[in-house]
């Protein structure tokens, strides 16, 4: 252990001993994002090992995530020639040689595997996962400068530190930060976590006195959340000062740009704009101060911003990059001159399908941002956000056999139709120079995502224990007093909407369980022992039952799993006339594999009120629920290639029509795709 953790430890205890004892005791300390001493939270969020998939639709991608995905970027980012190596982090530390290569943001990337492999092993205890980070570790510690810098993309090739943000010199650094704070968690270890305090001390001699030149450093501002998570690890406060002033930085001074969300500082800005993963990480950073230091004007920011991205800028996968690149709107405050943008956020409304960019980090950090809402609010339309891209936009950056990835998720796919940057007409497994793409960034993010899932499942405070998520899991949560509650979650959720909950073990005390109503589940039920508990079920809310559990005792939970036909707003242009299908919390789409041969997927209609015929098929696309029905195919066109020709004549055909859903798309070789069908 380094002796700046020993010494900081005894600092915190005698600083919050108390509430530190009280948060070890009540579990959460170990979770990934660690809200258990955080006072401006409604719950705390539960350890990594707290919760384990049993079986279903999580444990399956979690274990996908163990067998294949995991060990299959372990491999790839050994690669030189992939765009994010661990090479370049040995050539630093001595112990390879050769010049640095691929991306500027590669030792990020690097770090995010190690996250997603810290939590695996949280839950798996294998011990190869912990020989292989001990390993990388070393590694990085040898490769950190005596002062605590390390970003080998400067350190290898001979760049100036911080002269320019694009060099993503702090995004590599907070996910070390992030990292190593999972690692410490899940191992018990200092010895990646005394690397991030030996960087975090310099991060604060360099930040803390606010250079101006530095103001809108950090592309990307993965660095807010690093630093948040160090100063919840160490207890020591300038962590806390640091990543506040990350976020207070920006927009401080004149000359910062759209792109990076810092023309505005956060506490006044009233749009969602510019690139959407750096938007997000700044909101979730943002999210990570208030829940420290409770400042109203940055949750009154995050809640109109929410509004703007949920209600103006989001697809209905909960995709939110509507631009590959653009301008930046400036609708509500006219005299700024507009920025050029990329990968960002579109005007309002402004939702196009074919070409959405919807990168599946941008998707990935709305979900994180909506988690953190969540534990700051208790408010289920956060959950329900994340529930969103968590089944869609987040799923639709891997394939079915876990090994290859989506950069971008558009929402309609056109086989002749031109790709546009870092599109491909498949998912690829690797970034190396034959690959369509040249950005390894997804990847890791997808797999630390479906490692720490468990961990957002469920949430508890004093005296309640909350569930957010189903599926079947068992859930030892630890209580304010140190007592522990086992529920086990039987469900077959999202193929099926009834889920079922024993209590394994509870204290002899009151406690209430809170279970989210998803906002699609409209006239749901629910029984305790077999019989109505008395009460309202709202949808789009929480329903409590508190009670004096017993061993044995069992909720069940019936969520309707209509099939529903859902149209955008108006001012969506590209949907007019359309509807999007979902079932639960599952989009569908059109996929040409699924029509009768003589039928494309643009020429399908579907009736105003379609009959549907669900069916689960177990061996298709990893085990999916299916949406069949009647609807119809329009007569193609003579002269396609003009742009503007008459319409074409003929009899409408009756086609019928297999609707699959959307995460499941792409994984039977390259064909067309819709999200949105038109109507008859
Ligand atoms: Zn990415």
């Amino acid at each position: 252990m380094c002796e700046s953790v020993i010494m900081y430890r005894l600092h915190r205890f005698l600083q919050i001993g108390l509430s530190v004892i009280l948060a070890v005791l009540a579990g959460g300390a170990r979770s990934v994002v660690d809200t258990s001493t955080s006072p401006h939270v409604k719950f705390r969020n539960v350890d990594m090992d707290a919760v384990q998939w049993t079986d279903g639709f999580w444990a399956q991608r979690f274990e996908l995530c163990r067998d294949v995905t995991i060990p299959t970027l372990v491999q790839v980012m050994q690669k030189p020639d992939n765009s994010a190596s661990f090479r370049n982090l040995r050539i630093a530390a001595g112990v390879a040689e050769g010049k640095f290569s691929g991306n500027n943001w590669s030792d990020g990337d690097c770090y995010k595997l190690i996250e997603a492999v810290a939590a695996m092993y949280c839950v798996t205890r294998d011990p190869q996962l912990d020989g292989l980070m001990d390993e990388w570790i070393e590694v990085i510690a040898r490769a950190q400068a005596p002062d605590g810098y390390i970003s080998t993309q400067i350190q290898l090739t001979g760049r100036q530190r911080w002269q320019d943000l694009h060099h993503h010199e702090l995004y590599n650094m907070g996910h070390l930060l992030a990292a190593a704070c999972v690692h410490h968690r899940a191992t018990g270890k200092d010895n990646f976590l005394c690397i991030a305090r030996k960087l975090g001390d310099y991060l604060c001699t360099v930040f803390l006195p606010r250079p101006k030149e530095l103001a809108h450093f950090g592309f990307n501002p993965s660095n807010i959340m690093g630093a948040a998570e160090l100063y919840r690890t160490t207890g020591d406060s300038r962590y806390l000062k640091l990543a506040q002033t990350f976020v207070d930085m920006r927009g401080s001074v004149s000359g910062g740009s759209d792109q990076n969300q810092a023309k505005v500082p956060l506490r006044k800005e009233q749009e969602a704009v510019g690139h959407a993963v750096t938007a997000a990480y700044l909101w979730c950073g943002a999210a990570d101060v208030y829940a420290e230091t409770g400042e109203r004007a940055l949750l009154d920011a995050l809640s109109r911003l929410w509004v703007d991205v949920t209600e103006r800028k989001m697809y209905i996968t909960g995709g939110t990059a509507a631009l590959h690149t653009g301008e930046a709107d400036r609708r509500l405050l006219r005299r700024w001159p507009r920025d050029s943008v990329h990968e960002a956020f579109g005007a309002p409304y402004r939702l196009p399908n074919l070409t959405a960019y919807n990168e599946t980090c941008a998707n990935i950090a709305n979900a994180m941002w909506n988690w953190r809402m969540l534990v700051l609010t208790g408010e289920a339309k956060y959950a329900e956000v994340m529930e969103r891209v968590l089944y869609n936009s987040m799923l639709s950056g891997v394939s079915i056999e876990g090994r290859d990835f989506f950069y971008t998720n558009p929402l309609r796919r056109v086989k002749d139709a031109p790709l546009l940057s870092n599109d491909s007409a498949t998912r690829w497994p690797d970034t190396t120079p034959a690959s369509p793409v040249h950005c390894f960034c997804c990847p890791p993010n997808i797999a630390r995502t479906l490692a720490q899932l468990s961990g957002w499942a469920y949430g508890i405070s004093d005296d309640t224990v909350w569930v957010h998520l189903y599926g079947s899991s068992v859930l030892d949560g630890r209580l304010a007093d140190g007592t522990t509650m086992r529920l086990a979650q039987k469900t077959r959720y999202p193929w099926e909407g009834r889920v079922t909950i024993t209590v394994e073990k509870s204290p002899e005390i009151p406690l209430a369980l809170r279970l989210r109503i998803p906002g699609w589940a409209r006239g749901a039920t629910l029984q305790v022992n077999g019989e109505d508990p008395r009460g309202d079920i709202h949808p789009l809310d929480y329903v409590t039952l508190e009670r004096r559990w017993s061993p044995g005792d069992t909720v069940v939970l019936d969520l309707p799993m209509d099939v529903e036909l859902v149209e955008a707003h108006p001012l969506v242009e590209e949907t007019r006339n359309h509807v999007a299908v979902m079932r639960g919390p599952i989009v569908y789409c059109l996929e040409s594999p699924d029509l009768p041969r003589s039928v494309t997927v643009d020429e399908v209609r579907l009736p105003r009120r379609p009959s549907w015929h669900v069916r689960h098929e177990s061996t298709l696309l990893g085990g999916v629920t299916v949406l069949e029905t009647e609807g119809s195919a329009v007569p193609k066109s003579a002269s396609s290639a003009a742009l503007y020709r008459p319409a074409a004549e003929g009899p409408v055909r009756p086609a019928k029509l297999r609707l699959i859903p959307y995460y499941a798309w792409s994984n039977r070789g390259p064909g067309d795709m819709a999200v949105w069908i038109p109507l008859e």
